[in-house]
């Protein structure tokens, strides 16, 4: 029967040097769909609990959905791993072309195990493995290593993931930088990455994805584009990407200011979408085969980084690099966003942990580096830092190379109260304090500080969720909307469809879009059914690997300082009122009161592991 699944993967391993490919089964299909679903069943099955992240026997998967590669838009790749940031189950998602070229040359994924023990790239054309030395990459920046290789393979055409200098540093935030300004950017994938000595994968495929019934999977496709034509939220994207979200933060007294310690900022707007047009954008960008074109292309076109070639700045690196620092030049932010992404290091953890440095020194926790005034709204001092993490130098380089948890931990007591992260994972750029739903969502999301599973703001903030009333403040009723929305997601990232294509595509075109491509017939309550029984899998994997539930909380500052500042003032989100919600959430979720889950649920849905993780 022909599909869109090619029903192989791809398993490297560096330390013998050698390939195979692994037949992918009816069940791991029928239970786990693909993309997340693939990897986290994949993980649980391969990473033994204490597994060191960053040694040998910790596998980095690039997966693919069953939609990449096809007529579908806006499906893009994922990354799973355990993170060495956070000690647990990481996915990290990328568009752009890396992920479609895996299916064309033939896989639903790629695995690799291992250590190299020289720098290598892999070179995959077709069903040619081949692993080489890269020696000479190592180094480069991301964007170098991919020009490099295309260079020397004599191919343009070719689709690389490459790691830059904080990859090979080992900076525990390092990103995978997947083609240009398409990187899998959260929880340190690149540093694995880098403890392989695996500078780059190269791919060229030339076969064709298989549809089931391409009459079907043709009208469905028609309908997809359809419904995000049709969608007003689709077209602000396309106008202004996430980049109009900043007003919208600050207006509603969400975006973190000075460490999060406001939820306001006087001169945001100098880093929406106006001021980005301004000075920044030239013309519009997409991952490949999507119609939303969220992103842009541009230049600095005045002032000290001028001639530099940007993108968007989206939201979160706006908000982390800008108004958390006191910045509101957008050009130097989307220059120390720029510098980020060479090195190969995510701007939101790295914005955040620049942030905590400036006011660990301004309130005398830590000292400022020599001839450097570390002080909220510095420019230089925020560059300074950049390329002391990417590159570990000095002492405060190698601390906050390690993730503000670990930072704060090593600096002392009064250090951890400045430190805003969940389980390790610096925290997003959306100040909870106002939407406690969204501080239930980050005290209870399986990679850590994650606002991409379970974005409640919109719903707290309109009152209402399912047409029932909802108070954004209150802890009553933010379980059940966390649950469903976390369901939905982890369903959705099977497909590994792009967010912003949800704002326009029905869950009943995702379904018959599935059912089309695949021949295995999809309803969108069977899509939410995986995405419960993948996050309930995950809880079990994190659970082995250490995860103490009492994790399950939000950084003290949310939690003991009222915000100062926007529509929520005064507010913060109590331990009662943290409490509340999570035995709420633990209760509905089928978990224990300490947060394990009970064998009667993991029956129910099929996940044969009860008792492994105890
Ligand atoms: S909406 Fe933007 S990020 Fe998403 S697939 Fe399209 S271009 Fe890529």
């Amino acid at each position: 029967m022909s599909s869109a699944y090619t029903n192989k993967l791809l398993m490297i391993d560096l330390s013998r040097e050698s390939f195979e490919t692994l037949p992918v089964s009816n069940d791991l299909k029928k239970d786990f769909i693909g993309g997340k679903g693939f990897g986290a069943k994949l993980l649980y099955d391969m990473v033994l609990p204490e597994t060191d992240p960053l040694g040998k026997d910790n596998v980095l998967m690039f997966m693919t959905g069953p939609l990449t590669g096809t007529m579908a838009p806006a499906m893009r790749g994922c990354v799973v791993t355990k993170s060495p940031l956070t000690g647990i189950f990481l996915d990290s998602y990328f568009g752009g072309s890396f992920a479609p070229e895996i299916k064309y040359a033939g896989y639903d994924g790629l695995i690799i195990k291992g250590q190299a023990k020289k720098p290598v790239y892999i070179w995959i054309n077709d069903d040619t493995v081949e692993i080489r030395d890269a020696w000479h990459l190592w180094g480069t920046d991301t964007l170098k290593a991919n020009e490099q290789i295309k260079t020397e393979l004599n191919d343009d055409t070719i689709k690389i993931a490459s790691i830059g200098q904080a990859g090979e540093n080992q900076v525990l935030f390092a990103l995978v930088c997947c083609e240009y300004n398409r990187q899998a950017g959260r929880g340190g994938a690149g540093a694995v990455m880098g403890s392989k000595n695996l500078k780059a994968i190269a791919i060229k495929g030339s076969k064709l994805v298989s549809i089931h019934d391409p009459k079907r999977f043709t009208k469905a496709c028609a309908t997809a584009f359809k419904e995000l034509e049709a969608s007003p939220d689709v077209e602000a994207f396309r106008v202004a990407g996430t980049a109009a979200s900043v007003d919208f933060a600050n207006e509603t007294g969400l975006l973190p200011h000075k460490n999060y310690q406001n939820g306001t900022f006087s001169k945001a707007s100098k880093l929406a979408d106006k001021g980005q047009a301004r000075h920044l954008w030239l013309g519009s960008a997409a991952c490949m085969g999507c119609p939303i074109r969220c992103s842009k292309i541009g230049a600095i076109r005045s002032g000290k980084y001028k001639g530099t070639i940007t993108d968007i700045i989206e939201y979160e690196s706006a908000a982390l690099m800008g108004s958390n620092l006191d910045i509101s030049d957008i050009r130097a932010v989307a220059h120390l966003t720029k510098l980020c992404d060479l090195y190969g290091m995510d701007s939101m953890s790295c914005g955040n942990l620049i942030g905590f440095a400036m006011e660990a020194c301004e309130k005398g926790v830590i000292p400022s580096p020599q001839g450097i005034s570390l002080c909220f709204g510095n420019i230089d001092a925020a560059e300074y830092l950049v390329h002391a993490i990417a590159n570990r130098t000095g002492e405060l380089g190698m601390l906050l190379s390690k993730g503000v948890k670990q930072a704060s931990e090593e600096i002392g007591i009064t250090a951890i109260d400045l430190a805003v992260h969940a389980k390790g994972l610096e925290s997003p750029a959306w100040g909870p304090r106002g939407v406690s739903g969204m501080g239930l969502a980050y005290m209870t999301t399986d990679r850590g500080g994650c606002h991409q599973r379970g974005f409640t703001v919109t719903y707290e903030l309109s009152g209402e969720w399912k047409g029932a009333p909802l108070d954004p403040l209150s802890p009553k009723g933010k379980a059940r909307m966390v649950i469903a929305l976390q369901n939905y997601s982890a369903g959705r990232d099977t497909l590994v469809n792009c967010d912003f294509g949800s704002y326009g595509i029905s869950d009943d075109t995702y379904a018959e879009l599935l059912s089309a491509a695949t021949g295995q017939k999809t309803d969108p309550a069977t899509l939410v059914e995986t995405g419960e029984r993948i996050w309930n899998l995950v809880r079990c994997f994190n659970l082995a690997q250490g995860l103490d539930p009492k994790k399950d909380t939000l950084a003290p500052r949310f939690v003991n300082e009222p915000l100062p500042d926007g529509p929520s003032k005064g507010h913060r989100i109590s331990a009662e009122d943290m409490d509340y919600m999570r035995q709420e959430y633990y209760q509905l979720r089928g978990w224990d009161k300490k947060g394990i889950p009970l064998d009667k649920r993991l029956n129910q849905l099929r996940i044969a592991y009860a008792g492994h993780h105890k």
